[in-house]
């Protein structure tokens, strides 16, 4: 797009790094470096929640605009503080209560009920920092992650599936959203995104309005993810005595995401603007893109368990013209942690996740 790209990291040969034009690797909180790194660069973006306030104060403080906004970001930093912010504006989060020291875990665990998940407030993902809460008798466990740190107690949610909704507001306010996609976990981290979701029309539009009034509550320039727990339709169930007729009463946000997010990667061979584009576009002021879908995909995470019995077999992946490879350059592969992923796009998302399934199985090498 004929930009300049300088990143700031304190990470040498980082990901971002191996690309941009000028790597800045110093600590967020080095005053000195976010200076210099600010006053080279004409918008700041991140690409990841944790960076501390200091980096957007500096650049504030030098005209430099942050986007999306420090206030967004500082949301997002604390699921405690990002669940306030949601459930007072009106929008559905899943039942919580706050954990601010371990002896309020009682009361918490008695208000919400088995089964619950205690999870940290700051610095967790992926499942990292959290407990599944069965019985009484894991509240030594529990007492143990919330001693010394703010947590939030949730509801355990009986959903019928996780879904997400990527989405870009531009500076003049304009909102366009990726369609709607389904999301598979194991062991709490993303494993595949199904693009788009295998749900009603009805429901896709509530999503996209509880994210349109999300990105107006926060008043988001940039692209930002909204991860959804789907409710069961209780109109199916035969005692059920309300029937929810509001599409948007089927969903509950379990966590947003101020960037473009895993479960959009597929945008870059599956839509006419990728989620990273129309970061782009938006944080600099442009129109944003369109986010037609181009056709059926599929997305598969590799994680660095892949690597077990030593490189993956990349030449496997000839067999499959239909797969899209992409490696992010991190330099170690360690269980767990995301180290690419493959987009299989296709006639049918039912067709492509096969083909993904067949390829990414024939990479291990066992
Ligand atoms: P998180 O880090 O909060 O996104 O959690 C990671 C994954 O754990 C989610 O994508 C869900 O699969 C699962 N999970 C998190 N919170 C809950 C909850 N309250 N009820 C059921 N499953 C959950």
């Amino acid at each position: 797009m004929g930009y300049r790209l300088h990143t700031l990291s304190p990470e040498r040969n980082s990901p971002t790094g191996q690309i941009a034009d000028r790597e800045f690797v110093a600590s967020y909180d080095d005053r000195d470096a976010v200076l210099d790194f600010v006053d080279g660069v004409d918008v700041v973006t991140f690409e990841f929640e944790n960076v501390p306030a200091l980096v957007s104060e500096i650049a504030e403080s030098r005209g430099v605009p942050v986007r999306p906004s420090s206030r967004i970001l500082h949301t997002a930093q604390d699921r405690l503080r990002e669940k306030a912010v949601l459930s007072q504006a009106g929008l559905p989060v899943t039942p919580y209560r706050m954990v601010e020291e371990a002896s309020d875990l009682y009361d918490a665990v008695d208000e919400i009920g088995f089964p619950a998940i205690l999870k940290t407030s700051v610095f967790g993902y992926d499942g990292k920092g959290q407990l599944l809460l069965e019985s009484k008798s894991q509240l030594g466990a529990a007492r143990q992650i919330a001693d010394g740190q703010p947590c939030v107690l949730e509801a355990f949610v009986e959903f019928s599936s996780e879904l997400s909704l990527v989405a870009a507001r531009g500076t003049d306010g304009s909102f366009a959203a990726y369609p709607l996609v389904e999301n598979r976990h194991e062991n709490h981290i993303l494993d595949i995104t199904i693009a788009p979701a295998p749900v009603e029309s009805v429901l896709v539009q509530g999503a996209r309005d509880l994210a349109q009034k999300l990105f107006e509550l926060l008043d988001v320039v940039g692209v930002l993810c909204i991860e959804y727990f789907l409710l069961p339709d209780i109109q199916e169930s035969p005692d059920a005595p309300n029937s929810v007729d509001i599409s948007s009463d089927r969903f509950l946000i379990n966590e947003i995401a101020p960037r473009p997010h895993n479960s959009g990667h597929w945008t870059i061979e599956g839509a006419a603007t990728s989620q990273f584009e129309q970061q782009l576009r938006a944080v600099c002021g442009l129109k944003l893109g369109s986010t037609e879908q181009l056709c059926p995909a599929v997305m598969l995470n590799l994680l660095g368990d892949l690597w077990d019995e030593g490189e993956p077999n990349w030449p496997a992946l000839y067999n499959y013209p239909a797969v899209n490879l992409h490696l992010y350059g991190k330099q170690e592969p360690r269980r767990g942690r995301k180290m690419g992923h493959l987009t299989v796009t296709g006639s049918s998302t039912e067709a492509a996740l096969e083909t993904g399934l067949a390829a990414r199985a024939a990479l291990r090498r066992s």
